[in-house]
């Protein structure tokens, strides 16, 4: 399949990387340090226009489609993965809310999402259910005109830096059918921020344990039937498999790129390192990969918009494009070196961010578990 980008992908792609050379990248390398999440960033991203792409004009978005919001995924994280991922997860919510909600959640959140006002968050994860997301245990209690949540949800991207969390609880039986999703304002009585984690990378995203102690969620707040939940989640997950494939290749291409730069300027033994073969062939497996990546991605972004059987491509472009870039970065690190493994030359942090993408939306495990279902 040949992919050619149009007038106006192009355009997304150069708004998107201004956007990020003007608001994130004068701020990256201290963010990062202080593990400080620029709040205001989702009302400037919102005010771009960036943040409503693949949603409807009737409620602030663009209309375009996957392949424009994966280009400007890609070019965001080039400069930074982590608020790359906080901007893709808070726009998780809306792509339920839009595909599954009625009218009035629609006109109640997406447009508060889109402008960046309000901040989404997406809580499936519980500490003993990751991967078994279907067995979750977070409940649901309906009682009368209203339902009553309890559980804790682990790991939250946006933690109660959000405004509007999509929350998945059981409201029947045991199982992925016994799961419903709820629109749950942090405002509301019972929601409390629990562990605020320290990570490996992305510091600028953080990354929260929400409790819900009997925390009232009105009726018009289910999305969609009982027991349909986890089937909207997983969706969801579809779609927000193509999104970390092109954070990914965001990061890829900016550790590629340093790589390369540095390869030419770099001299030992009186030349270029780019000179010696067993660094151009580092290089050359490089490029080829984060190629092969963005191909993949592309093609599931393609078969989304086409209205196609999107899944087990999002998986591949998400196992592909994360194991590439943990390999890129790593070989990034070590084609500068010493001066690699140094803060100051990022790549350290490409790598470090990379392991993320590996364990989040599904582990590399579950995609090939995804993969290898398709089969059948
Ligand atoms: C920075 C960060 C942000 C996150 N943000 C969110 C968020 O916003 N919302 C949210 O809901 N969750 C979020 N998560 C949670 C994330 O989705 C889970 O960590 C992930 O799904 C894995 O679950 P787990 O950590 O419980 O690992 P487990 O499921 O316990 O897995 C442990 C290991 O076992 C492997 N494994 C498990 N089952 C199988 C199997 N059947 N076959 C082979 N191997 C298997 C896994 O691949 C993994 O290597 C986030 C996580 C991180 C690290």
């Amino acid at each position: 399949m040949h992919f050619t980008l149009n007038e106006n992908q192009v355009a997304i792609a150069e708004l998107a990387a201004k956007f990020a050379a003007k608001e994130i990248a004068p701020h990256v390398d201290a963010d990062e340090a202080n593990g400080f999440f620029r709040k205001d960033l989702f009302r400037k991203a919102g005010e771009a226009g960036l943040l409503g792409i693949q949603l409807s004009s009737e409620f602030g978005g663009s209309d375009l489609g996957t392949m424009e919001y994966v280009l400007m995924l890609e070019e965001i994280a080039k400069v930074s993965s982590g608020y790359g991922t906080s901007l893709s997860v808070t726009m998780l919510p809306a792509s339920m809310i839009a595909k599954a909600g009625t009218q009035a959640q629609k006109e109640k959140y997406l447009p508060a999402l889109v402008s960046g006002e309000k901040i989404g968050a997406f809580c499936l994860t519980e500490p003993q259910n990751g991967s078994d997301a279907g067995s979750l245990q977070t409940t649901a209690v309906r009682k009368g005109d209203h339902y009553v949540l309890n559980g804790v949800k682990q790991f939250i991207t946006n933690g109660m830096q959000a405004d509007i969390l999509l929350v998945m609880a059981r409201t029947g039986q045991a199982g992925s059918k016994g799961v419903s999703a709820f629109i749950v304002e942090t405002k509301t009585p019972g929601v409390k921020g629990g562990k605020l984690e320290k990570k490996m990378g992305m510091r600028v995203s953080p990354t929260q344990e929400i409790l819900f102690e009997n925390v009232v969620v009105p009726l018009e707040n289910r999305l969609s039937d009982e027991g349909t939940g986890f089937t909207a989640a997983k969706t969801a997950l579809d779609g927000g498999r193509i999104s970390i494939a092109a954070i990914a290749n965001g990061i890829s291409k900016a550790a590629l790129d340093r790589a390369i730069a540095y390869a030419k300027e770099r001299e030992q033994f009186g030349k270029p390192i780019m000179e010696f073969q067993g660094v151009s062939f580092t290089l050359a497996d490089m490029a080829t990969e984060l190629e092969a990546s963005r191909l993949l991605t592309f093609q599931a972004a393609y078969r989304k918009d086409e209205h196609m059987d999107f899944s087990v491509q999002a998986s591949m472009a998400k196992l592909k494009s994360t194991e590439s870039c943990m390999r890129i970065t790593t070989d990034a690190v070590q084609v500068l070196g010493g001066y690699g493994y140094m803060e100051e030359f990022q790549v350290e942090r490409y790598m470090r961010e990379a392991k993320m993408l590996q364990i989040v939306e599904g582990t590399s495990q579950i995609q090939r578990i995804v993969i290898a279902r398709g089969m059948k």
